[in-house]
């Protein structure tokens, strides 16, 4: 048996469906938590209130000197940060964060599962941008970054998922974490 949870993370372009897939990973994989992140982001008019923590930037930059950050980094002019993850007792813990954040990850914790979903072509993602209510400039800039983005993630995962389709997408994801939970339990 390995107590030390598994930190899986997900990580691609915006617009690729990050969210929408950690949603429907914890409805498939009662074993994984989700990390609730810190950010100075403004909440989008689609938003309750409860997707992060939303801080002011002098809260956030106050945790950053006091250590509390597990990552954290700057994206797009805002700051966003994961907490030292608490899962409860046998959890898993699941990020959703961008790229800089994933490569403090892998130096914190070489044994992390670093996912890259991608979007099945360009247009697509910009069509997934456009629907989700951010501004023209936003979008703009989102897409300049996404192949740098992209780039970067690639060399940082383990395993690259095409987002053709939320349901297969996901459960290619729950098969990879039973093949590696397994492979922990069962070291050869
Ligand atoms: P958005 O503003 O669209 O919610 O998020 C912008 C980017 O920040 C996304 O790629 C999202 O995954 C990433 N992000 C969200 N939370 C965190 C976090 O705690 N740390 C890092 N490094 N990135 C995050």
């Amino acid at each position: 048996m390995c107590a030390d949870p598994l930190i899986v993370v997900l990580i691609g372009p915006g617009g690729v469906g990050k969210g929408t897939v950690a949603r429907r990973l914890l409805e498939l994989d009662e074993r994984l938590w989700l990390s609730r992140s810190w950010t100075t982001r403004e909440p989008r008019p689609t938003e309750d209130g409860t997707e992060y923590f939303f801080v002011k930037r002098e809260v956030f930059e106050d945790a950053i000197a006091r250590d509390f950050f597990y990552e954290w980094a700057e994206f797009h002019g805002n700051l966003y940060g994961t907490p030292r993850p608490a899962p409860p007792e046998g959890r898993d813990v699941l990020l959703e964060i961008e790229v800089q954040g994933a490569s403090q990850v892998r130096e914190r914790d070489p044994k992390a599962l670093i996912i890259l979903l991608t979007a099945p072509t360009m247009a697509l993602l910009e069509a997934r941008l456009r629907g989700r209510g951010d501004t023209e400039e936003h979008i703009a800039r989102r897409l300049e970054s996404t192949r740098r983005e992209v780039e970067r993630g690639r060399q940082l995962a383990d395993v690259v998922v095409v987002n053709d389709d939320i349901e297969r997408a996901s459960g290619e994801i729950v098969s990879i974490l039973e093949g590696l939970r397994q492979s922990r339990r069962n070291p050869s």
